[in-house]
């Protein structure tokens, strides 16, 4: 299971400005949240930038499609006069879309609404991500930037952890994924894999030379490297 996870504008797109907030700097500390909640289960997740980066909406969908993503979430901040929380997909989004794109408004649609802010409905749009993204891919719109009761959850770091919690663990339940159990060394292992950082199977009893050690460790630190550049991992 791969997700790609995508934090809206970024770089000299700043999306929506308001309550001395900016979008882009909103949906990338929630995001990267919404990642590290996401470490807990078994999947793959790449995100569309891991810093206030330019993107652009065909690169973010190319991203998801080159990859064979399964799942595809762009996160964005509200503007406009509103306040609480709605979803996005296509207009012509198969069936499967419409499922799980409805129980993941439920989920996290649940966290506005105990807090007593507007569930606004999934909608239909025909946005550039959601149109030339190949999997299911929904548009979650979090509060409006320009509402000041909503912008002070937007801009407490504690809030936006528990929005955060409530996509991902919306995203789990949804998409059926499971807990990463601690102490599974062969899962430790395919996670590696996963990742490109290691090649093939390995045995978790198996000693491990120099030689592969150091292999490993270049493959971390060229990519490390390639991510101080600013753009996408994965
Ligand atoms: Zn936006």
């Amino acid at each position: 299971m791969l997700i790609v996870l995508d934090f809206g504008h970024g770089g000299r797109d700043p999306g929506a400005v308001g309550s001395g907030l900016q979008e882009k700097d909103v949906v990338l500390t929630l995001g990267l949240q919404v990642l590290s909640f996401l470490e807990e289960y078994e999947v793959r997740v790449i995100p569309t930038r891991t810093g206030d980066v330019y993107v652009s909406l065909e690169e973010r969908a190319e991203l998801a499609n080159k990859n064979g993503a399964d799942f595809f979430c762009s996160l964005h901040v509200n503007a406009g006069g509103g306040s609480g929380f709605e979803s996005f997909i296509h207009p012509d989004a198969p069936q499967k879309t419409r499922m799980i794109a409805a129980a993941l408004h439920r989920e996290v649609a649940a966290f506005y609404i105990q807090r007593g802010f507007p569930d606004r409905g999934l909608k239909r749009a025909d946005l550039a991500v959601l149109r030339k993204t190949n999997m299911p891919a929904v548009l979650l719109e979090n509060f409006f930037i320009d509402s000041p009761r909503d912008a002070a959850c937007l801009a407490d770091k504690a809030c936006l952890r528990e929005l955060a919690r409530a996509i991902a663990g919306g995203m789990a339940r949804v998409l059926g994924l499971k807990k990463r159990s601690s102490g599974d060394a062969a899962g430790e292992i395919e996670r590696l894999r996963e990742r490109g950082l290691i090649i093939g199977n390995h045995d978790p009893d198996a000693a491990v030379t120099w030689g592969e050690l150091a292999a490993v460790l270049n493959r971390l630190l060229d990519r490390l490297e390639k991510e101080g550049g600013g753009t996408t991992g994965g």
